[in-house]
């Protein structure tokens, strides 16, 4: 097919680019490496017959929030919440549990309800306007005035580190602990400026839209971006990995890829090309997928009902493992992030789980038992359940996708001078020097999720300009 765009990679960035250039009605190529669409959205049989297991994004808080999706309005996506959105189990305590509504979480936390209140669930009042500017930070913005005063308060408390924010604003064990557990997902020592804004953003969404899953798995929100695709005339071609620029005969190319891979595609100008070859990657990720022949024997019953679960105890010990992993090293007892899913979708073939520690980026450490033994510090027995388990260190998941260079699966180091530079500093960042070629991938602002907003803004800016 000759082609008006060729979008070149298929997770929720490419797929969001092809079908914004689809509906704007340019003819759309899409190649995808991997036999099957989807990238981070990506669903497989990984452990046993039947058993349905996300090999990324299974979390679709940034998905539900983001202006792109929600302006896709894609049919044939059914969204499943979980009973509770967070839980964080703590030893000889309760667990803190993140709830939907603000005000019950609030309570959960006695005397560090206010500063909850006045942090998460003041940016989720502020609604989707300050998601809208967040998932943006570039503009263009169409939001009301008071949208910038309340991301003006967002920001004092979200640059800084979440170790500092959580010791200022926050004065019990738990409420601290429920700072760290969120902030981690940046995957940042928790040292680092900005961590607290990562952590507050994703507690702030999960009151405004929930962490909800994809009734199926995500495979069925990836298959509906190529389904729209494909009505709107667009080809999508599985199994075509694109080795060099040359390969590709189109007015528009956007590409779904890191800044390793466009430096291998294209003979590139000096100073760009220098600019690109300074993009830092972060640390990588030990994951393991779970077949359980029952739920998790949470300690606490209460954390049975969360899809998503923050391992790893207190601030203290959070940060210790973070700042370990940051400084190159692996922590005997990680911060693990574990989601089980059949809290909100029982469709996936039984009871599945899955679990990922941090780890420096590129590293070969099986961390299968350091992560088992987090699970069963706050659920003894656990092993007993297990049925099968399938596990993928950086290389592995290096392998199954090229975007996830050294096991990093943020595309490129989320800090803040790559928050301003990413991957490029520039007020166009998906733009290249080449003629009519754009970025899309995560190494794009807004940066790491499932929320499809550097496919946005590459397609629109192909549109303008390609
Ligand atoms: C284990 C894990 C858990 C995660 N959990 C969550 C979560 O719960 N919630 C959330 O919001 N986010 C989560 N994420 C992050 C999220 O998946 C990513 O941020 C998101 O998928 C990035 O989208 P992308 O389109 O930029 O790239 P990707 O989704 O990585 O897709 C890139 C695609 O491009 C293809 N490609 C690359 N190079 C080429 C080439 N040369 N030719 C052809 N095709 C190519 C790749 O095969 C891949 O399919 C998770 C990620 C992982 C890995």
């Amino acid at each position: 097919m000759s082609a008006d765009a060729v979008v070149v990679g298929s997770g929720p960035n490419g797929l969001v680019a092809a079908v914004t250039l689809a509906r704007a009605g340019r003819k759309v190529l899409l190649l995808e490496a991997a036999e099957r669409f989807g990238g981070g959205l990506r669903s497989a049989e990984l452990t046993l017959p039947g058993r349905v297991h996300d090999l990324g994004a299974t979390v679709m808080a940034m998905a539900v929030a983001s202006p792109a999706f929600r302006e896709l309005a894609l049919k044939g996506v059914e969204f499943a919440h979980p009973p509770v959105a967070v839980a964080h189990p703590l030893d000889g305590r309760p667990a803190v549990l993140v709830h939907r509504d603000a005000r019950r979480t609030a309570e959960g936390l006695g005397r560090d309800g206010r500063a909850w209140l006045a942090s998460a669930g003041a940016a989720a009042e502020a609604g989707f306007p300050l998601v809208d500017l967040l998932l943006q930070p570039l503009g263009p913005w169409h939001v009301p005035l008071k949208t910038f005063a309340q991301a003006a308060r967002f920001g004092l408390a979200g640059a800084l580190p979440a170790t500092t924010f959580a010791r200022r604003a926050f004065r019990t064990v738990e409420g601290r602990a429920l700072i760290a557990g969120m902030a981690a997902h940046s995957m940042l020592d928790l040292r680092a400026p900005i961590t607290a804004g990562y952590g507050l953003l994703l507690g702030a969404l999960a009151h405004l839209v929930g962490w909800p899953l994809v009734r199926g798995g995500s495979q069925v929100l990836a298959d509906a971006l190529v389904a729209e695709l494909r009505s709107l005339g667009g080809e999508a071609v599985g199994g075509h990995r694109v080795r060099r620029l040359a390969e590709l005969d189109a007015p528009i190319v956007v590409l779904d890829v890191t800044p390793r891979q466009l430096l291998a595609m294209a003979d590139l100008p000096d100073g760009y090309r220098r600019g690109l070859e300074r993009y830092r990657y972060g640390p990588g990720v030990f994951k393991l997928d779970w077949a359980l022949d029952g739920p998790v024997p949470w300690r606490d019953p209460a954390v049975a009902g969360a899809g998503t679960v923050h391992l790893g105890g207190t601030l203290e010990e959070i940060a210790l493992s973070e700042a370990e992993m940051a400084a190159g090293r692996h922590s005997p007892r990680p911060y693990v992030l574990l989601v089980q899913p059949y809290a909100a979708d029982p469709t996936r073939g039984g009871h599945t789980l899955w679990a990922y520690c941090h780890v420096p980026n590129g590293s070969r450490a099986d961390m299968t038992d350091a992560i088992e033994t987090q699970i069963e510090r706050y659920a003894p027995g656990f092993r007993d359940r297990v049925l099968a388990r399938h596990a993928m260190g950086p290389a592995e998941l290096e392998a199954a996708n090229p975007n996830l260079v050294g096991g990093d699966i943020g595309g490129g180091l989320a800090s803040l001078g790559q928050f301003v530079r990413r991957p490029v500093w520039s007020p166009a960042p998906w733009r290249t020097p080449l003629p009519g070629v754009f970025l899309c991938s995560s190494s794009t602002p807004p940066g790491p999720g499932a929320h499809g907003m550097g496919g946005r803004q590459a397609a629109r800016l192909a549109l303008k300009h390609g």
